[in-house]
């Protein structure tokens, strides 16, 4: 999708600052982050919501979720504690069309969220 901002990152068009890749998936810091680690989860494919790539099948979501996790590895934060969010749609904040997990921690995350 050419005017797709993530698909932009993708094909690396728009940089972006990789922390880890997968077959499928990328993982890249967040631009404007809200936690000390802060990391998006996306597939290379454009999907554009959390329903589109659960229905998609074939492990692509399986992949994404392991990566998401490989990154709270990665980032230190796998043992004290991560938040992994799809926001979806307009009323959670969903502003990107193309499906992506925030990877959050580094900082208690309160509950509920906003
Ligand atoms: P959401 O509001 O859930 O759709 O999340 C979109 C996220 O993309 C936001 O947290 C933005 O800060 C982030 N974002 C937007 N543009 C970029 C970019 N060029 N590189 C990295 N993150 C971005
Ligand atoms: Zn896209």
């Amino acid at each position: 999708m050419a005017d797709c901002l993530f698909c932009q990152i993708v094909s690396g068009l728009i940089p972006a600052e990789r922390v880890l890749e997968s077959d499928r998936t990328i993982a890249f810091r967040d631009i404007n982050p809200q936690a000390p680690s802060h990391v998006l989860v996306i597939t290379r494919e454009h999907f554009p919501n959390l329903a589109a790539v659960a229905q998609a099948g074939g492990g692509v979501l399986d992949e994404l979720a392991g990566l998401a996790h490989q990154v709270a590895v990665a980032e230190g934060i796998d043992e004290s504690g991560y938040r992994v969010v799809f926001n979806t749609g307009p009323q959670a904040g969903q502003t990107v069309g193309h499906v992506h997990a925030h990877v959050l921690g580094g900082r208690p995350l309160g509950w509920p969220p906003g």
